[in-house]
């Protein structure tokens, strides 16, 4: 059986106490993975401070560097690696994985390396009451020992997109992987020694949250940062435990995000595109969309397509030629989209496609798949509409007017992301400035350019990351004036 250590001062550490690692695809056991409690918690930190204060911390951004392009070459090299724990954790489709999830999280140490070691840093110059004159330049440090908290559903990529960072920076961290993916994390330290990393500088502590390394690294005194990617409700949790301490968060949290399309859109483009904001990733993206907003001249042709493009996607496991979908990832999760499936239809929803599980062969009986489900006519105050479900779902509702729509798109206590389909430039600035989002796509979902500001407003989110925007969470400014 497969184990999934820890991973502390460079080495791989059992600690006895383990839980059960299962693939989404048929729910079979595909390894242990060893729970780290207080006593291992402490060893990591530890460590991270002693490599601070070592080679790591004295080493030049231009060595730092080379070495974060080392690490993306290593993942590269190990790339099938990778890609195979990644599938074994998740389920998803090999397609999607081998083109996002695994690019992207070596992609992630290259970009940030080379926006740390290009980033200008604020010079002044002023005359002073003497009539001198002084100067002064900022100076950036390290914030120093960084927990990175993360979730499921894109676990390299957005685990790396936090680490690449904090690392180019000259930062140590602790990743806290989530409990239902702890494979590429683990691997990744194999990926660390290979190329060099001093120990210390990358750890992985596994477990879950409340009583255990979520809860335990998040309340350590000697972590001086926390960056977290999951549920609103978490980061309250972990924003408690930062308070102690005054420590800096960085959080990407939860969304119910509005996709918008105007009667003048490219009617197929738009269909196409709302097909993977809704479905990709079976449902489990943050910046996906469950509300659909459809101008009223085209809304039943819209719905008829939506459904016809949905009943298209084929559900099934990784490997299985033409997979579109693959499953939830846990029994646990596909009970609540479930419930979700249920509670729209009791608060008297139309289904139009969908509303429950696809039957399946063999051993994918029992996996966790879901259908593809569209809803309409359901109250914008119905909680399918109001709350988030992280599936492979969506309600359509019609608007009439660009002031109904927004009006309809921000009356939401989340506020990450939303896509808007138009072809009216006018339309495509006032929608960009009027919905409340850290970010708006015009006739796209997805697209990123990494040297971008990513985050959410409102309960999605606090603070933002993404180009030199992660140099505010991941380093200390220091102003230095001299005076002349
Ligand atoms: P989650 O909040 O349940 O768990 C995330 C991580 O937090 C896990 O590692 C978990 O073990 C840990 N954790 C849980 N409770 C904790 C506690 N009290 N203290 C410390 N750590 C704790 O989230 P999830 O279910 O893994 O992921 C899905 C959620 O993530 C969705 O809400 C989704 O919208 C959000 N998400 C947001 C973004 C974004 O960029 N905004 C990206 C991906 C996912």
């Amino acid at each position: 059986m497969k184990q999934f250590h820890n991973f502390i001062n460079g080495e791989y550490v059992a600690t006895g106490k383990t839980f059960e690692n299962r693939a989404p695809v048929n729910n079979q056991v595909i390894g242990l993975v060893h729970e780290a409690g207080q006593a291992e918690v402490d060893a990591a930190v530890a460590a991270a401070h002693a490599a601070m204060k070592g080679e790591w911390g004295r080493m030049s951004v231009v060595k730092r560097t080379e070495l974060m392009h080392a690490v993306a070459d290593e993942i590269n090299r190990r790339f099938d690696d990778f890609l195979e724990a990644e599938l074994a954790d998740t389920g998803k489709p090999r397609g999607l994985a081998s083109h996002i999830d695994i690019p992207r999280g070596a992609a992630n140490f290259k970009v940030f390396a080379d926006i740390v070691k290009n980033a200008p840093t604020e010079s002044f110059q002023m005359t002073t009451p003497d009539g001198g004159t002084a100067v002064s330049y900022a100076v950036r440090s390290p914030l120093g020992v960084v927990a990175v908290v993360c979730p499921w559903n894109l676990p390299l990529l957005l685990m790396t997109w936090k680490v690449g960072p904090a690392l180019a920076c000259g930062n140590t961290v602790i990743v806290k992987p989530s409990e239902e993916t702890p494979a590429t994390a683990t691997l990744l330290g194999e990926v660390m020694n290979a190329v060099g990393v001093p120990k210390g500088v990358y750890q992985v502590l596994h477990g879950f949250g409340p009583g255990s390394a979520g809860e335990f690294l998040t309340k350590h005194p000697g972590v001086n940062g926390i960056t977290f990617t999951g549920e609103t409700r978490t980061g309250e949790a972990i924003m408690a435990a930062a308070a102690r301490g005054v420590r800096p968060v960085s959080f990407e949290l939860g969304g119910k995000n509005a996709g918008i399309v105007f009667a003048d859109a490219d009617f197929d483009k738009a269909v196409a595109g709302i097909t993977r904001s809704a479905f990709e990733n079976c449902g489990q993206v943050c910046l996906g969309t469950e509300r659909v907003y459809v101008q009223r001249p085209i809304f039943d042709k819209f719905v008829k397509a939506l459904k016809d493009s949905a009943e298209a996607l084929k559900v099934g496991p990784s490997d299985e030629p033409g997979v579109n979908l693959g499953p939830l990832i846990s029994a646990e999760h596909k009970a609540k989209v479930l419930g979700y499936y249920a509670k729209a239809k009791a608060e008297g929803a139309t289904v139009v496609t969908g509303g429950g599980t696809p039957t399946m062969a063999g051993e994918f009986a029992e996996g966790h798949f879901v259908q593809p489900t569209i809803w309409t006519d359901l109250p914008e105050t119905s909680s399918v509409v109001r709350e988030e479900v992280f599936g492979p779902c969506c309600h359509i509702a019609p608007f009439d007017t660009e002031e109904e729509v927004i009006a309809l798109a921000n009356a939401t206590d989340y506020g990450l992301a939303t896509s808007v389909w138009t072809q009216n430039l006018g339309t495509a600035h006032r929608m960009g400035a009027a919905i409340e989002v850290g970010l708006c796509w015009i006739n796209s979902w997805f697209l990123r350019d990494l040297r971008t500001a990513f985050g959410g407003s409102k309960s999605s989110g606090i603070g933002r990351e993404g180009g030199v925007h992660s140099l505010e969470f991941y380093t200390e400014l220091r102003n230095v004036m001299v005076k002349l």
